[in-house]
């Protein structure tokens, strides 16, 4: 026997239309390229975005064609969320911190037909569009009358242009939930990269999970700042579960800097935002030395890449600030676990609670998860064994779009697929899961496994260091042994010998690095987070001290 209630797809348009109707005054704020504040409301995001599927019917863009962006945070990339999924298209965020080669290969890969890029990003067209073969129309994202008359690229026109002669009225299309709705690749570190591919369903699950209070808890009374970009992995949902919460947003567009950010957070009364550790050490060195406050910021989600302890520590002691730890990834939407305490937690010592926060957290409702050994085998919840982190979801790719790099998933006794994660991690009897390192970085030392995460941390705790990466070095006696390559603050001074000293009694001695190598800066990737193949590169030719 069936159940006898109404039956509606989950599609994305959805999303668009409920804030359309119930949170039609809602803001969406943005620094845009030109420099100004944008202002204006959901209601005006939906008129848009019916416009923008207007335009792509005009078009004759036929479902499932991809529209490409190269854009920051902003009201414009917010209307092709909805405009090109609601509409059946498949919205493809190209992440501009690509080097140009990898953006040609990305579009050509994908068949993008057309590219909608913001202004800061000419240049990088300029130097690809000859070469990417499947895209016919070029829109610049800018008003009519700053569309450059020289640019080069043949029949450019403007967003507005495009949009404007279009109805602001539009019925969305009904089609099978599991249509795919976006898409977004992932580094590829090894390799070329690949793309997973979003449905409507898996989006829209998605941003329901997002939004619930032990998860990014966003709801209508916040004022919530993405500093995750919108070009990777959909700015973490939060565009989604903004429409679905109605939500205030406020987007920092191309500034990016700490004292921008900062200022743009007083200005808007952000209560909620949302980054990787790289940002909010930008904002936080911009605010100490200046002696700056929150006035009215709460929460912020941290994830993308470990948040070190001492910037928990900072937030909550320093600013009042709550830092909610997520972990995820592209091929997860990319929510897999955030950390909120547990009732039975709230008890606690301080110390014994942030020992607890201080791990990437627990799984969503949504998301399962394991740690398994070499063979398959399961391993036991108890916050020390760790192993190899496989999850499944119905947000979570099966495959990867083209069916590139084959079947990604392994499967259990029972035949359920679960995909490796490539991360190694320990679970606790409580379910709060702690990242070891990513497999391919773990330090592998006399037959011992040495978390280069842990020796980060330490190292950031430090007053002195505003950065640092723990690599292992190939040694005759224990196959690897860590050193840690450190960034200083501006005007600071630690000595090689004062930073080692200061792991005395905070780690295990043979956990300790052997090396400190200071650096100007830590080769970052183009989501932010710090490149250790590129690191052991810089670092060829250092020859540990120890060997
Ligand atoms: P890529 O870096 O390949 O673009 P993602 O952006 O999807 O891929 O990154 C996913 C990876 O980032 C995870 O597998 C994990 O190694 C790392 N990561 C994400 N969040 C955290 C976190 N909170 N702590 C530690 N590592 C994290």
């Amino acid at each position: 026997m069936l159940g006898l209630m109404q039956s509606q797809p989950l599609l994305i348009s959805s999303l668009i239309e409920f804030a359309d109707r119930h949170h039609s005054d809602g803001e969406i704020i943005s620094r845009r390229v030109e420099g100004d504040i944008h202002r204006y409301t959901w209601s005006d995001v939906a008129k848009r975005s019916r416009q923008v599927a207007n335009a792509l019917d005009g078009m004759k863009l036929a479902f499932s064609d991809r529209v490409a962006t190269l854009a920051w945070n902003g009201y414009r990339h917010l209307e092709l969320y909805f405009g090109v999924s609601g509409s059946g298209r498949v919205l493809h965020t190209i992440n501009p911190r690509l080097h140009p080669d990898q953006v040609v290969w990305i579009a050509n890969h994908a068949e993008d037909q057309i590219l909608c890029f913001d202004m800061s990003f000419l240049p990088i067209v300029q130097a690809v569009h000859a070469r990417c073969s499947t895209i016919k129309q070029f829109v610049a994202m800018c008003d009519a009358d700053k569309l450059p008359a020289d640019s080069g690229i043949p029949n450019l026109i403007s967003y507005e242009a495009w949009i404007g002669k279009q109805s602001t009225q539009y019925s969305w299309p009904q089609f099978d939930e599991n249509s795919a709705s976006s898409m977004c690749y992932t580094s590829g570190t090894t390799g070329n990269p690949k793309a997973a591919l979003y449905s409507h369903r898996s989006t829209t699950l998605h941003a329901y999970a997002a939004a619930l209070p032990d998860v990014m808890g966003l709801s209508a009374r916040d004022s919530v700042l993405p500093v995750v970009p919108m070009f990777h992995v959909n700015a973490w949902g939060i565009p989604y579960s903004a429409a679905l919460t109605g939500c205030k947003l406020v987007f920092p567009g191309p500034a990016m800097d700490g004292k921008s950010i900062y200022e743009l957070i007083e200005a808007e009364k952000v209560s909620y935002a949302a980054g990787v550790p790289t940002v909010w050490q930008m904002m936080l060195g911009h605010m100490k030395p200046a002696g700056l406050k929150f006035s009215t910021l709460k929460r912020t989600v941290i994830g993308g890449s470990a948040c070190p302890p001492a910037m928990i520590h900072a937030f909550q002691e320093d600013y009042g600030v709550e830092v909610l730890h997520a972990w995820g990834m592209t091929e997860m939407s990319p929510l897999g676990t955030l950390n909120t305490l547990k009732n039975k937690q709230l008890g606690l010592p301080q110390d014994e609670q942030m020992k607890i926060r201080l791990k990437q957290g627990r799984a969503i409702y949504g998301v399962d998860m394991k740690i398994v050994d070499a063979d398959g085998k399961e391993l036991p919840w108890d916050g020390k064994t760790y192993g190899d982190l496989l999850v499944k979801g119905p947000w979570i790719v099966k495959e990867y779009f083209k069916g590139e790099g084959g079947d990604p998933l392994k499967y259990d006794e029972a035949g359920a697929g679960w995909f490796p994660t490539g991360d190694v991690a320990t679970i606790d009897e409580s379910g709060f899961m702690q990242i070891t390192d990513r497999s391919k970085d773990v330090i592998k030392s006399g037959g011992e496994w040495i978390s280069s995460i842990d020796v980060e941390n330490i190292a950031m705790a430090h007053p002195a260091i505003a950065m640092a990466a723990c690599v292992g070095m190939p040694h005759p006696k224990w196959d690897e042994r860590p050193i840690i390559a450190v960034v200083k603050k501006p005007g600071m001074e630690v000595s090689r010998d004062e930073l080692i000293k200061f792991y005395d009694g905070k780690t295990a001695k043979w956990q300790i690095p052997d090396d400190v190598v200071f650096v100007d800066a830590i080769p970052l990737g183009a989501t932010g987070k710090m490149q250790k193949m590129k690191l052991r590169e810089q670092l060829k030719d250092y020859k540990l001290p120890t060997a």
